[in-house]
């Protein structure tokens, strides 16, 4: 490493009144005679940022000029996340009472020939269907999976119009799941199906003295 262009380096980063150069950490070669040399910025604030100064050589000459000195951020610095469009930051559950959000012209969710007379489209029906299905009602869930009863022959499930009621419904029992959209294949205890239960509601189990254990 060449000394004196670490100390010219060192000299430019002081001349800016900022405060010392901290320690060298590094010089990338730029090609053509530039060079970057990297410094510690010790300086309140900026923890893992570093100096780095530009310099530059003329093929022939040994006389070090000074390019450019900048702050910048080190790999350590702490860093704004990655920048995220305005038009990909909604995200579900976002939106307040008086906040506005129209539909796209061409939202491929909705079919029509002016903005009164739209409807789903069988696009918005499919992928409306296939994340209910991923969700805590949907067929594949916990409660689905280990029902005694479903939904599709509960009276407290009252089907949806149009091609989402062939598998869809409201739950409409407060004791269930009450005012979520439940598939067919779901269910749950509160079945309108289900028998009373006799006797106290504990499972019966053997008794034992444990005396004799
Ligand atoms: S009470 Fe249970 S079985 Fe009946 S519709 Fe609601 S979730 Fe389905």
């Amino acid at each position: 490493m060449n000394h004196q262009a670490v100390e010219v380096a060192r000299s430019a980063i002081e001349e800016m009144g900022e405060g010392p150069a901290g320690a060298h950490v590094g010089v990338n070669v730029v090609g053509g005679g530039v060079a970057v040399h990297r410094f510690k910025a010790d300086l309140p604030g900026y923890r893992g940022w570093e100096w780095n100064v530009v310099l530059a050589c003329a093929p022939g000459s040994s006389h070090v000029t000074v390019s450019e000195v900048a702050l910048v951020t080190g790999e350590s610095a702490l860093q704004a996340p990655e920048w995220v469009p305005y038009e990909d930051r909604l995200r579900p559950g976002d939106l307040g009472p008086r906040d506005l959000l129209p539909a796209a012209a061409d939202d491929p969710r909705l079919v029509g020939d002016d903005i009164d007379s739209r409807h789903l489209s069988q696009r918005g029906i499919q992928e409306t269907s296939e994340r209910w299905e991923e969700g805590e009602t949907g067929p594949n869930s916990d409660f689905a999976q280990q029902a005694l009863r479903n939904c599709a022959t509960c009276a407290f499930m009252v089907p949806l119009t149009g091609d989402l009621g062939q598998e869809w419904g409201a739950c409409v029992n407060e004791w269930a799941f009450d005012a979520s959209v439940v598939h067919r294949e779901h269910g749950c205890g509160a079945h309108s199906a289900t028998p009373e239960v006799a006797g106290q509601g504990v499972p019966v189990a053997e008794p034992y003295d444990d005396h004799q254990i």
